[in-house]
């Protein structure tokens, strides 16, 4: 096993007590999250991905398997559902309650509270009542909270579940901000449009892991296997992003597009080439 990982999972595995026995949520799951990775969990609804974020935050107990996380590492969550991790009542106590452990003076507090709500497009009082904010607000407060400790790593349940078209792409910028300033990024999202920063993909299927490798080979295949056949995408039955549906059409249609764009730049530049 690599010594650099921050979490390490092995052959873990939870169950769910149920009235007639237990379900099985994650079943012998491996893995190893690295420093600096940005790593997206995909996978159908009821796949297990919860269960994973709660597994990684320590909120879920594994039944079977072994965790391993690197000392000392400070991890922050974000959730689906805002208020289910609201601690205070309003901003202002969101961030005391992160930062609790920095020894900040007032004045410094409010400095921080006030940069890392308008990092997130936030212009409100910290003072404001969170029950008086809507729930892309509530969203948007958690992740400046959790940003604002500049955390080692951050794992993201379907951030942007609640957040509109604008919103989203502003969480992403500002979550792909703090990834390049050193923060290791666990996203978990069932919208692949999400994928676009991805060092790494890992996608799940009925508790397990069915795909854990490149983003380029997720969406396109296996460059030694022949095109046109399904992809890991395609076979765990998740629709890829628009921009990978556009280039696997051309190539369908025998255009000569060779390249395995991700982004919509790197299709148009694709595109033009074959424009020539
Ligand atoms: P996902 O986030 O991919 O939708 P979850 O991790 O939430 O998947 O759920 C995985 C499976 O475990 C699902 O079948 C779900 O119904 C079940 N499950 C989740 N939480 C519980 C619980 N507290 N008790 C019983 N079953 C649960
Ligand atoms: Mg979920």
């Amino acid at each position: 096993m690599s010594s650099s990982f921050f979490i390490a999972l092995q052959e873990a595995s939870v169950k769910y007590p149920t009235g007639s026995g237990a379900h099985t949520a994650l079943a012998n799951v491996t893995l190893l999250i690295e420093p600096g990775e940005w790593v997206t969990v995909a996978g159908p609804n009821g796949s297990g991905k919860s269960t994973l974020a709660g597994v990684l935050l320590g909120t879920c107990r594994l039944t079977a398997g072994r965790m391993v996380r690197k000392e000392h590492m400070d991890i922050r969550g974000v959730l689906q559902h805002p208020e289910s991790q609201h601690i205070g009542d309003t901003p202002a106590e969101e961030f005391a309650f992160a930062l609790n452990d920095r020894h900040l003076s007032k004045e410094e507090l409010r400095q921080i509270q006030k940069q890392a709500l308008l990092r997130v497009g936030l212009e409100l009082s910290p003072e404001t009542p969170l029950n008086s904010l809507s729930g892309g607000q509530k969203q948007l407060v958690n992740i400046a909270a959790a940003l604002a400790t500049a955390p080692d790593m951050l794992v993201l349940d379907e951030p942007t579940a609640m957040l509109d078209p604008a919103a989203r792409e502003l969480v992403l910028r500002v979550v792909r901000q703090a990834h390049l300033q050193g923060t290791t990024v666990v996203w978990i999202t069932h919208r692949l449009e999400e994928a676009v920063y991805a060092s790494r993909i890992v996608a799940f299927r009925e508790g397990g892991v069915a795909f854990d490798g490149a983003p380029e080979t997720f969406f396109y295949g296996d460059p030694a296997t022949a095109s046109g056949s399904e992809t890991p995408c395609e076979r765990i039955g998740l629709d890829p992003p628009f921009v990978v549906q556009t280039a696997l059409h051309l190539k369908k249609k025998g255009h000569g597009l060779t390249a395995r764009p991700l982004s919509f730049d790197d299709l148009a530049k694709a595109v033009s080439r074959l424009c020539l």
